[in-house]
């Protein structure tokens, strides 16, 4: 006998597709079957049947070899480590929940720690530009029903985030959109031909990192201004056909990726992205939304920002919340060597920071907290595995266009395993013990 779950949130990427169907044993202990989802999002269900999956709390041994601990043990190491470093560094959160977060941040103010989440190395920029000028945005409802203009620019969803095309931004079908694909206006603008740019009306070849320009000269197309006969590779024909096919629509929607956050101009690509979404609502109405990657990362920046008044590279070192990207971003910090100790949750930067960085990681007491064996958990001293968020555990996530969601629990986990919310409790409790604080 099995049973079906229904309306399962899919903790993959920021997409968060809400439909989500899973068969699981009577027992609700083995997921047999995943429908509705994605090739990744599924994938992120089953691995969690994985036979070889790591089920407790392991120290690297002087040989390099893993001892097993108690989640007690691994507790008073990361509390230890935390308290007796003078800048610890607690980076990731991404793949985790709001609760979890908050509960991380609490230990942080309490260290003196500095925080910080994957939009360091994606979509840091945006948040700056935000920062710089606001942003016209919208939910993904609203693009299903009323966007017949899409621009993605820098960005590649049939990779990345492989059902956001289908469920809200070009074949969904929505009240003002009924006929689909059809109803909408579909323009990609990359440097690369994609399997995005192969579903779109329009591929804009771009040249590689002249992005600000060219989002300068539609703002110039809108007015009908003079430009020069190419910007960025694009002849200025198809320039001018762009700003009309746009001022034409009822509902624009940009949607940006790291092609854009991470080419050269970084924020101030953003900057004008938002400035050419300001200009079009003149014409029409006009949004703007990142391409956030991971699942919960639009989270652990709105609980930042509850608690602190800043997304992301918060620095609590002082007593009181500072923040400065470049300066209090986690590779910087690692890079120059600024940091005692590392705590790494719900990410892997040792699959994505740079060998230097890495290196460091290797070098200092550390904790890393994940369900899986990665890069970084191979370069640190202490690995804890829990529960995975949003299929053994459920909890609050934020999608791309900032809606809160409630995740839901599928499975239970391995038995005696705790969740990354349970284990954050323990290493609060050990650190106000520490620190002499009240709970
Ligand atoms: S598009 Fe993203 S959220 Fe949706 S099923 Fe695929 S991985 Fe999961």
């Amino acid at each position: 006998m099995t049973q079906l779950v229904t309306d399962i949130i899919c903790p993959f990427c920021g997409t968060l597709c809400d439909d989500i169907e899973v068969e699981v044993s009577d027992d609700g202990k083995k997921i047999i079957k995943v429908t509705n989802a994605c090739a990744i999002g599924a994938e992120k269900f089953l691995h969690a049947q994985s036979p070889d999956r790591i089920v407790r709390p392991r120290m690297k041994q002087e040989d390099g070899s893993w001892k097993e601990v108690t989640y007690d043990e691994a507790a008073k190491y990361t509390a230890k480590i935390l308290c007796d470093a003078k800048k610890p560094l607690m980076y990731g959160w991404s793949s985790t929940s709001c609760e979890a977060q908050a509960t991380g941040h609490m230990i942080a103010e309490l260290v003196g720690g500095v925080v910080d989440n994957t939009a360091t190395v994606c979509h840091g920029p945006s948040l700056i530009a935000v920062h710089d000028v606001g942003i016209p945005s919208c939910t993904l409802g609203e693009v299903k029903n009323r966007a017949d203009r899409v621009i993605f620019w820098g960005c590649n969803p049939a990779h990345a985030h492989p059902r956001h095309m289908s469920r809200y931004s070009i074949f969904s079908r929505g009240y003002f959109t009924t006929k689909g694909s059809k109803s909408r206006k579909i323009i990609v603008v990359d440097p690369r031909p994609t399997d995005t740019a192969s579903v779109a009306d329009y591929h804009i070849q771009i040249q590689q990192g002249r992005d600000y320009e060219l989002i300068d000269a539609l703002r110039v197309a809108l007015q009908e201004g003079p430009l020069p006969e190419t910007v960025a590779g694009v002849p200025k024909e198809k320039i001018y056909d762009i700003a009309r096919l746009l001022k034409s629509g009822r509902f624009v929607t940009i949607f940006f990726g790291m092609g854009v956050t991470h080419s050269l101009g970084k924020n101030h690509n953003i900057d004008i992205a938002i400035a050419l979404t300001s200009d079009l609502n003149k014409y029409t109405k006009a949004a703007i939304i990142p391409m956030r990657g991971h699942y919960n990362v639009t989270g652990s920046g709105q609980v930042l920002g509850w608690q602190f008044g800043f997304p992301f590279c918060v620095d609590l070192s002082r007593g009181f919340a500072r923040y400065n990207p470049g300066e209090s971003s986690a590779n910087d910090l690692l890079m120059r060597g600024e940091v005692d100790a590392n705590f790494v949750i719900g990410s892997d930067p040792g699959s994505h920071f740079p060998f230097k960085s890495v290196k460091v990681i290797n070098e200092l007491p550390s904790v890393c907290i994940d369900p899986h064996m990665t890069p970084t958990v191979a370069v640190s001293k202490c690995h804890v595995p829990v529960a995975l968020v949003g299929i053994e555990v459920g909890g609050s996530c934020y999608r791309m266009d900032n809606v809160p969601i409630e995740s839901r629990k599928v499975v239970d986990p391995p038995a005696g395993m705790l969740t990354d919310g349970e284990f954050l409790e323990l290493v609060l409790t050990e650190v106000q013990r520490i620190k002499g604080v009240a709970a």
